[in-house]
C-alpha cells in the first residue's frame, strides 16, 4: 500500500484525557498519547509528522495557511486531530478546517467534531436518526425546570452543560431542593445559560459501556465502572474500566451514531436502559490507553491501518 507520512495534531499537555484531570481522580495517571500514536505509527511502517496544536498559527494574507513554529507547515498524507479544545473551541476547529482545506485527508473532520463536542447537537442527530438517547430537555429559564422534571419521569435527574467533558459539568439530583441550588451554581460559573435536564438511567447502576469505533466497525470495547459513591463512570474521575463484548445490536447503534454524526474515529457511550441500550455520549476525542488495556485490543494500530487505508484512497484517487 505504501509508505505515508501521518499527522497527529495534539496538544502539548499529556495526560488521561484532561490537562487539568480532576480534583475527585487520583488514579488516572498521566500518559504519553502522542508517543502511543508516533509508535503505532512506526510500527507499521509509516512516518509520523506531530504537529502540536500551540505551535499553530494561521496566517491570512492571499491565501490561508498554516504556520508552524512560525514557518510554513509541512504536510502529511492524512492528519489525526487530537486535541480537546482547552485553546478554545473556535481556533482549534479552525485549524483542523485549515488542515482539511489543504486537501489533506483528516480524521475526524471538523464539523464531526463541533457537532459531537455539542451536546444538544448530538442529541439532535441521534434522534433524527431514531437512535436511542436518554429522554433530554434543553432548557434556558429555572421557572420551566419543574415542568421539565415531570417530563422526563420525575426525580431523581442528571444535569449537565452542553459543552462540558470529563464528567466535570454532570451532576445527579435527587429532589427539587438540590436541583435548583445545584443550577444556581452550575449557571453561574458555566458561559452558556443552556442547561441539560435528563433521566437518570438507574438501571445503568453506575456503568456505562464504551464502543470504540474505527471506520464502520466497533473495534474494542469496555465497561467502566464509577467508583464507589459516583455515579459518574469517567476514568479520569476515578472510574475502573473492564473488558466487555457488547452484543450485535449494540454494535449496531454504536456504528450507525458514530455514522450519522459523521464520525470515523469515535467513543461511544451506551447506558442499559430498561428499554434496552440508549447512546448517552459520543466522544470524538476518546482516551486511548484506558480502552488499550482493558480490551487488550492494539487501539492506536488499528487506527493507523484505518488512517493508512485513508491516505492510500486518497493517493489513487487524485
Ligand atoms: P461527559 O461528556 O462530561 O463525560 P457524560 O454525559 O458522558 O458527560 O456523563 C458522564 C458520566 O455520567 C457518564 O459516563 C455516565 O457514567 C454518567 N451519566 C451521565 N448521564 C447519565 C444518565 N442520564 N443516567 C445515568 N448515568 C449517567
Amino acid at each position: 500500500m505504501g509508505v505515508f507520512k501521518i499527522g497527529v495534531l495534539d496538544f502539548e499537555t499529556v495526560g488521561q484525557g484532561s490537562a487539568e484531570g480532576s480534583r475527585l481522580a487520583g488514579n488516572a495517571k498521566p500518559y504519553n498519547r502522542t508517543k502511543m500514536f508516533t509508535d503505532a505509527i512506526k510500527a507499521a511502517g509509516h512516518i509520523p509528522v506531530v504537529y502540536k496544536v500551540e505551535k499553530c498559527q494561521m496566517f491570512f494574507g492571499e491565501k490561508a495557511v498554516i504556520l508552524y513554529n512560525n514557518k510554513k507547515i509541512k504536510g502529511c498524507d492524512v492528519l489525526i486531530p487530537r486535541i480537546d479544545f482547552s485553546l478554545g473551541i473556535d481556533l482549534e476547529i479552525s485549524i483542523i478546517k485549515q488542515f482539511q482545506l489543504m486537501g489533506i485527508p483528516v480524521l475526524n473532520q471538523y464539523l464531526p467534531i463541533s457537532r459531537a463536542k455539542n451536546k444538544l447537537r448530538t442529541l439532535q442527530i441521534l434522534t433524527r436518526s431514531k437512535i436511542p438517547v436518554p429522554k433530554t430537555i434543553i432548557a434556558r429559564r429555572i421557572q420551566d425546570v419543574d415542568e421539565a422534571v415531570k417530563r422526563i419521569g420525575g426525580y431523581p435527574v442528571v444535569i449537565k452543560v452542553p459543552f462540558g467533558s470529563y464528567g466535570r459539568e454532570v451532576a445527579l439530583l435527587e429532589s427539587r431542593r438540590s436541583l435548583y441550588s445545584a443550577l444556581d451554581i452550575l449557571l453561574r460559573r458555566d458561559t452558556t445559560s443552556i442547561f441539560l435536564v435528563q433521566e437518570y438511567v438507574a438501571e445503568s447502576d453506575n456503568c456505562d459501556y464504551r464502543a470504540f469505533v474505527v471506520g464502520d466497525k466497533v473495534i474494542a470495547s469496555m465497561k467502566r465502572q464509577a467508583r464507589a459513591g459516583d455515579f459518574r463512570s469517567n476514568l479520569e474521575l476515578g472510574g475502573t474500566a473492564t473488558s466487555i463484548a457488547l452484543s450485535d445490536d449494540e454494535q449496531k447503534i454504536a456504528v450507525r451514531a458514530a455514522k450519522s454524526v459523521g464520525l470515523s474515529i469515535c467513543g461511544v457511550d451506551l447506558l442499559h436502559s430498561k428499554n434496552g441500550p440508549v447512546v448517552m455520549e459520543i466522544n470524538a476525542n476518546p482516551g486511548l490507553k484506558g480502552i488499550t488495556d482493558a480490551s487488550g485490543v492494539d487501539v492506536a494500530g488499528e487506527i493507523i491501518k484505518y488512517a493508512a487505508k485513508v491516505a492510500h484512497q486518497h493517493k489513487t484517487q487524485k
